[in-house]
């Protein structure tokens, strides 16, 4: 036993003393080190896992370099659309993976490096808790521990997918985003339960590989916070493809029938049924990675959801504590994170006075056709009591997507009706996430929607469609 301690206390690193201290190279935490130490703060940045945080291991990148290999596999079939023959199109997946895992290693050895340059910066490769309001305590990947104080302490320890309680889950093999990407072979029969942005875009790019998709979501429809005419459209067009989606439907039980396939028991109204898949997605949403974190021990407070709380300058109950990215609840995007970041930079190292409040926060869901978004949907306009005109315009009526055979989607802008200000835009169409950004310049730089009625733009872009889109206004 005494002996035991001995070699445990060997392991045990002598505790140092840092001007911050990071907790996750995510989005936030890798550009904050950098900048903190080139500013010259002495800065620990702890990661348990790989750095760069979900977005470019298991979020962002990985996913979108799939949805690239899946629409090459879409594209290739419909090539007589085009005139063109190709012959049996068959998609040969590790390729595909392995693909992907390039792209991602990529990026993730174009962050190691910039860690290993910097100066005045020390990466610690274990999991961090707090052990008082300035103390973290390290169990390091490597075995010992450590234990670090520091003046400033940055939390961006992100999130994880949810996985819900429902009767018979510990019996199947289930998979989350993370490891359904890890998969040598793909699923024949994907079936998943959510119908947020990771449900579609998993849904989409599975269903073009080649696996049957059936989609479970107990709302009543897609993409829960979008417009009803903007989300049934998506979903016409993804079962248009073969996705089976089944919208106001619950699942009461998993198991697996007697040929070992994943069985669902749903229910839809007074309709209850089962249906059985090789694969099973848990696509519900995300929880705070703060359970290892131990908060309590420095007084940093939560919300019910164990979310850390922070003010509109990103900082905590407690002082010299502040949580950036996913973990202060959400919008859980990349470029909001990396706000966030900038925020604590120009706060600390600036004379600024920046804030969370009121910043835009754009998205882009990446199915095809993609979905831009900025601003109000119609229906919040709506909540929130504002005089709004509103044009929707078919996809079908632009010239560049007749000519690239790409008319799926619609777009829809919501426009103050006294001021002709831009309050928010859907963008589903081809290229959406660009022409949506588009629309959000226009608002940042506040220019009235006769303005870009009347613009004249390069013919036949996308953008020229703005001048149809707008004059339905008229
Ligand atoms: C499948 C999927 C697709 C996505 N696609 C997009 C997209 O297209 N666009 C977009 O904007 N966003 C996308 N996101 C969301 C995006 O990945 C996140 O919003 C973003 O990564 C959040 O960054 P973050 O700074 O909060 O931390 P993260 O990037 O989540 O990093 C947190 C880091 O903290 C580490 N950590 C956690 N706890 C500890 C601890 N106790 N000690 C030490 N280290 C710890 C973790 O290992 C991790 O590396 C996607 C997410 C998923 C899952």
């Amino acid at each position: 036993m005494a002996w035991a301690l001995f070699i445990s206390d060997m392991n045990d690193k002598k505790t140092d003393h840092f001007d911050a201290l990071i907790i996750g190279v995510g989005q936030a935490g890798k550009p904050l080190a950098l900048a903190l130490s080139e500013k010259g703060w002495k800065t620990a940045l702890v990661e348990r896992n790989y750095v760069g945080g979900s977005c470019i291991n298991y979020g962002c990148t990985p996913t979108k370099s799939l949805i690239a290999s899946a629409q090459v596999a879409h594209q290739a079939r419909r090539s007589a659309e085009y005139g063109i023959t190709t012959g049996a199109v068959q998609v040969d997946y590790p390729a595909v993976k392995q693909r992907k895992d390039k792209i991602v290693e990529q990026f993730r050895e174009g962050i190691q490096k910039s860690v290993d340059k910097a100066e005045h910066l020390t990466l610690i490769r274990g999991e961090a808790r707090f052990g008082g309001p300035n103390q973290i305590n390290i169990a390091l990947n490597d075995g010992g521990n450590q234990t670090l104080t520091a003046d400033h302490i940055f939390i961006d320890t992100g999130t994880s997918p949810r996985v819900p309680e429902i009767n018979g889950l510990d019996t199947v093999p289930w998979l989350t985003s993370t490891s359904l990407m890890e998969l040598e072979e793909m699923p024949e029969h994907l079936l998943i339960l959510g119908g947020g942005y990771i449900g579609l875009e998993f849904g989409q790019m599975f269903s073009r590989f080649g696996s049957k998709v059936t989609l479970i979501e107990r709302g009543d429809q897609l993409l829960s916070r979008e417009d009803k005419d903007v989300a049934g459209e998506l979903a016409d067009i993804l079962m248009a493809e073969g996705i089976d989606i089944r919208l106001n439907t619950e699942v009461s039980h998993i198991g697996r029938n007697e040929s070992g396939l994943v069985e669902l028991s749903i229910t839809s109204g007074n309709d209850s049924r089962t249906v059985t898949g090789s694969h099973l997605l848990l696509a519900i949403g995300t929880t705070p990675n703060t359970g290892a974190l131990q908060l309590d021990a420095a007084g940093i407070k939560t919300d019910k959801h164990g979310y850390v709380e922070v003010n509109e300058k990103l900082e905590t109950s407690q002082p010299g504590v502040y949580a950036l990215g996913d973990v202060k609840g959400g919008p859980a995007f990349t470029h909001i994170s990396y706000d966030d970041f900038r925020i604590i930079k120009q706060n600390l190292l600036g004379s600024g006075q920046a804030s969370i409040t009121g910043r835009p926060v754009p998205y882009t869901v990446f199915t095809d056709p993609q979905l831009g978004r900025i601003g109000l949907s119609e229906k919040e306009a709506q909540e929130q009591g504002l005089n709004v005109k509103v044009a929707t315009m078919p996809m079908a009526w632009v010239a560049r997507a007749i000519e690239t055979s790409q008319t799926n989607g619609l777009m829809k802008v919501v426009v103050d009706a006294q001021t002709g200000q831009l309050l928010g835009a859907a963008i589903l169409g081809m290229e959406g996430g660009e022409l949506m950004a588009m629309l959000q310049i226009a608002m940042m730089g506040q220019v009235p929607y006769q303005q870009l009625r009347d613009a004249i733009f390069s013919h036949p872009t996308l953008a020229e469609s703005l001048n149809t889109l707008f004059g339905q206004l008229d």
